[in-house]
Protein backbone atom coordinates (compact mmCIF):
# COMPACT_ATOMS: atom_id res chain seq x y z
CA UNK A 1 0.00 0.00 0.00
CA UNK A 2 0.93 3.43 -0.71
CA UNK A 3 1.27 5.55 2.39
CA UNK A 4 -0.61 8.77 0.69
CA UNK A 5 1.46 10.88 3.98
CA UNK A 6 4.82 10.41 2.44
CA UNK A 7 5.72 13.63 0.26
CA UNK A 8 8.71 12.91 -2.04
CA UNK A 9 12.26 14.29 -2.04
CA UNK A 10 11.79 16.01 -5.52
CA UNK A 11 9.48 15.99 -8.12
CA UNK A 12 10.88 15.71 -12.00
CA UNK A 13 8.80 17.88 -13.56
CA UNK A 14 8.79 17.50 -17.72
CA UNK A 15 7.27 21.23 -18.98
CA UNK A 16 5.63 21.27 -22.64
CA UNK A 17 2.15 19.33 -22.06
CA UNK A 18 2.56 19.34 -18.09
CA UNK A 19 3.63 22.66 -16.46
CA UNK A 20 2.52 24.82 -19.57
CA UNK A 21 0.57 24.40 -22.32
CA UNK A 22 2.59 22.47 -25.48
CA UNK A 23 3.05 25.52 -27.88
CA UNK A 24 5.58 23.34 -29.86
CA UNK A 25 8.69 24.95 -30.43
CA UNK A 26 7.76 27.87 -27.58
CA UNK A 27 10.30 30.38 -28.64
CA UNK A 28 8.40 33.82 -26.66
CA UNK A 29 8.10 34.41 -22.82
CA UNK A 30 4.83 36.12 -23.25
CA UNK A 31 3.19 33.09 -25.08
CA UNK A 32 3.14 31.22 -21.58
CA UNK A 33 0.20 29.52 -20.44
CA UNK A 34 0.62 27.83 -17.31
CA UNK A 35 -1.98 24.80 -17.01
CA UNK A 36 -5.10 25.06 -14.45
CA UNK A 37 -3.64 24.98 -10.84
CA UNK A 38 -0.23 23.92 -11.37
CA UNK A 39 1.49 27.43 -9.93
CA UNK A 40 -0.46 26.96 -6.97
CA UNK A 41 -0.17 23.28 -6.23
CA UNK A 42 3.88 24.42 -7.10
CA UNK A 43 4.22 26.53 -4.53
CA UNK A 44 2.38 24.14 -1.83
CA UNK A 45 4.99 21.39 -2.78
CA UNK A 46 8.37 24.21 -2.42
CA UNK A 47 6.18 25.44 0.71
CA UNK A 48 6.46 21.96 2.28
CA UNK A 49 10.13 20.86 1.41
CA UNK A 50 9.51 19.08 -2.02
CA UNK A 51 11.96 20.39 -4.66
CA UNK A 52 10.61 21.41 -8.25
CA UNK A 53 12.83 20.27 -11.01
CA UNK A 54 12.09 20.99 -14.45
CA UNK A 55 13.19 18.20 -16.93
CA UNK A 56 12.96 18.70 -20.72
CA UNK A 57 13.98 18.27 -24.10
CA UNK A 58 14.44 21.27 -26.21
CA UNK A 59 15.17 20.15 -29.84
CA UNK A 60 14.61 23.85 -31.18
CA UNK A 61 17.71 24.76 -30.63
CA UNK A 62 19.05 21.74 -32.29
CA UNK A 63 16.48 22.68 -35.18
CA UNK A 64 18.11 26.36 -35.27
CA UNK A 65 14.29 27.57 -34.36
CA UNK A 66 15.64 29.70 -31.43
CA UNK A 67 19.03 29.32 -29.22
CA UNK A 68 20.09 28.36 -25.51
CA UNK A 69 19.10 31.96 -24.26
CA UNK A 70 16.09 31.95 -25.75
CA UNK A 71 15.29 28.72 -23.48
CA UNK A 72 16.82 30.68 -20.46
CA UNK A 73 14.67 33.28 -20.64
CA UNK A 74 11.65 31.40 -20.94
CA UNK A 75 12.84 29.75 -17.55
CA UNK A 76 13.47 33.29 -15.92
CA UNK A 77 10.16 33.89 -16.85
CA UNK A 78 8.48 30.75 -14.94
CA UNK A 79 10.82 31.30 -12.64
CA UNK A 80 8.96 34.36 -11.87
CA UNK A 81 5.78 33.68 -12.39
CA UNK A 82 6.29 31.07 -9.77
CA UNK A 83 8.23 33.27 -6.94
CA UNK A 84 5.45 35.91 -7.16
CA UNK A 85 2.91 33.10 -5.77
CA UNK A 86 5.49 32.23 -2.91
CA UNK A 87 7.03 29.06 -4.87
CA UNK A 88 10.49 28.55 -6.45
CA UNK A 89 11.57 26.22 -9.31
CA UNK A 90 14.79 24.60 -7.84
CA UNK A 91 16.73 23.54 -10.95
CA UNK A 92 15.76 23.75 -14.73
CA UNK A 93 17.63 20.74 -16.94
CA UNK A 94 17.05 21.08 -20.97
CA UNK A 95 17.94 19.25 -23.47
CA UNK A 96 19.16 21.02 -26.79
CA UNK A 97 20.42 18.18 -28.81
CA UNK A 98 18.04 16.27 -31.52
CA UNK A 99 19.67 13.32 -33.83
CA UNK A 100 18.84 15.84 -36.76
CA UNK A 101 19.31 18.38 -35.49
CA UNK A 102 20.88 21.10 -37.83
CA UNK A 103 22.75 22.86 -35.88
CA UNK A 104 27.06 22.67 -35.64
CA UNK A 105 26.81 21.66 -32.19
CA UNK A 106 23.23 20.68 -31.07
CA UNK A 107 22.75 18.40 -33.63
CA UNK A 108 23.67 14.66 -33.13
CA UNK A 109 22.97 12.53 -30.55
CA UNK A 110 23.47 13.09 -27.12
CA UNK A 111 22.85 11.51 -23.39
CA UNK A 112 20.30 13.52 -22.62
CA UNK A 113 16.94 14.17 -24.83
CA UNK A 114 14.87 11.74 -23.01
CA UNK A 115 14.52 9.15 -22.92
CA UNK A 116 18.12 8.95 -22.14
CA UNK A 117 18.68 9.89 -18.82
CA UNK A 118 21.63 11.91 -18.66
CA UNK A 119 19.51 15.13 -17.41
CA UNK A 120 17.61 12.72 -14.60
CA UNK A 121 21.37 11.73 -13.61
CA UNK A 122 22.59 15.84 -13.33
CA UNK A 123 19.81 16.42 -11.28
CA UNK A 124 20.19 13.32 -8.55
CA UNK A 125 23.93 14.53 -8.35
CA UNK A 126 23.37 18.12 -8.07
CA UNK A 127 20.56 17.76 -5.74
CA UNK A 128 21.76 14.33 -3.63
CA UNK A 129 18.32 12.90 -4.43
CA UNK A 130 17.37 9.23 -3.65
CA UNK A 131 15.45 8.62 -6.51
CA UNK A 132 13.06 5.88 -4.65
CA UNK A 133 12.09 9.11 -2.99
CA UNK A 134 11.33 10.77 -5.95
CA UNK A 135 8.33 11.71 -7.93
CA UNK A 136 8.83 12.01 -11.93
CA UNK A 137 5.83 13.35 -14.21
CA UNK A 138 5.16 14.48 -17.47
CA UNK A 139 2.82 13.93 -20.60
CA UNK A 140 4.69 11.47 -22.83
CA UNK A 141 6.20 8.13 -21.82
CA UNK A 142 9.70 9.13 -22.68
CA UNK A 143 9.60 11.72 -19.92
CA UNK A 144 8.85 9.01 -17.57
CA UNK A 145 11.12 6.21 -19.07
CA UNK A 146 14.48 7.20 -17.22
CA UNK A 147 12.87 7.54 -13.83
CA UNK A 148 10.84 4.35 -13.63
CA UNK A 149 14.14 3.01 -14.60
CA UNK A 150 16.04 4.62 -11.24
CA UNK A 151 12.85 3.49 -9.06
CA UNK A 152 10.67 6.84 -9.07
CA UNK A 153 7.03 7.20 -8.49
CA UNK A 154 5.48 7.79 -12.14
CA UNK A 155 2.62 9.94 -12.87
CA UNK A 156 1.11 10.70 -16.82
CA UNK A 157 -0.46 13.30 -17.31
CA UNK A 158 -3.75 13.71 -19.81
CA UNK A 159 -2.70 17.03 -20.77
CA UNK A 160 -0.67 17.37 -23.56
CA UNK A 161 0.01 14.61 -25.72
CA UNK A 162 -0.81 12.64 -22.24
CA UNK A 163 -3.85 11.12 -24.02
CA UNK A 164 -2.43 9.25 -26.95
CA UNK A 165 0.69 8.22 -24.58
CA UNK A 166 -2.20 6.30 -22.51
CA UNK A 167 -2.79 4.55 -25.13
CA UNK A 168 0.97 3.76 -25.58
CA UNK A 169 1.10 3.18 -22.21
CA UNK A 170 -0.90 -0.28 -22.31
CA UNK A 171 1.64 -1.46 -24.67
CA UNK A 172 4.29 -1.16 -22.11
CA UNK A 173 5.96 -3.74 -19.28
CA UNK A 174 6.11 -0.96 -17.23
CA UNK A 175 2.22 -0.28 -17.17
CA UNK A 176 1.83 -1.11 -13.44
CA UNK A 177 4.39 1.58 -12.51
CA UNK A 178 2.42 4.06 -14.09
CA UNK A 179 -0.46 6.60 -12.32
CA UNK A 180 -2.59 8.32 -14.89
CA UNK A 181 -3.69 11.48 -13.48
CA UNK A 182 -6.08 14.39 -15.58
CA UNK A 183 -3.35 16.67 -14.66
CA UNK A 184 -0.85 17.98 -12.66
CA UNK A 185 -3.36 19.77 -10.04
CA UNK A 186 -4.10 16.05 -9.19
CA UNK A 187 -0.76 15.43 -7.70
CA UNK A 188 -2.39 16.92 -4.37
CA UNK A 189 -4.30 13.98 -4.20
CA UNK A 190 -0.91 11.87 -3.12
CA UNK A 191 0.31 14.34 -0.99
CA UNK A 192 -2.94 15.57 0.35
CA UNK A 193 -2.24 14.38 4.02
CA UNK A 194 1.49 16.24 4.18
CA UNK A 195 0.46 19.38 2.57
CA UNK A 196 -1.23 22.06 5.17
CA UNK A 197 -3.33 25.15 3.19
MG1 LIG B 1 5.82 17.33 -22.67
ZN1 LIG C 1 20.86 16.28 -25.13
Amino acid sequence: MMDISALPQAILCDRDGTLIEDEHFLNDPTKIRWIDGVKSLLKRFHQAGVKILVITNQSGVARDYFGTETVETIHGQLQTDIREMGGEIADFYYCPHHPDGTHPVYGGLCNCRKPAPGMFFNAIKDHQLTPELCWVIGDRLRDLEPGIALGMRAFLVQTGAGKDHTKLLSEQAYQTQVTVIPSFRNLLTFAVASLSE
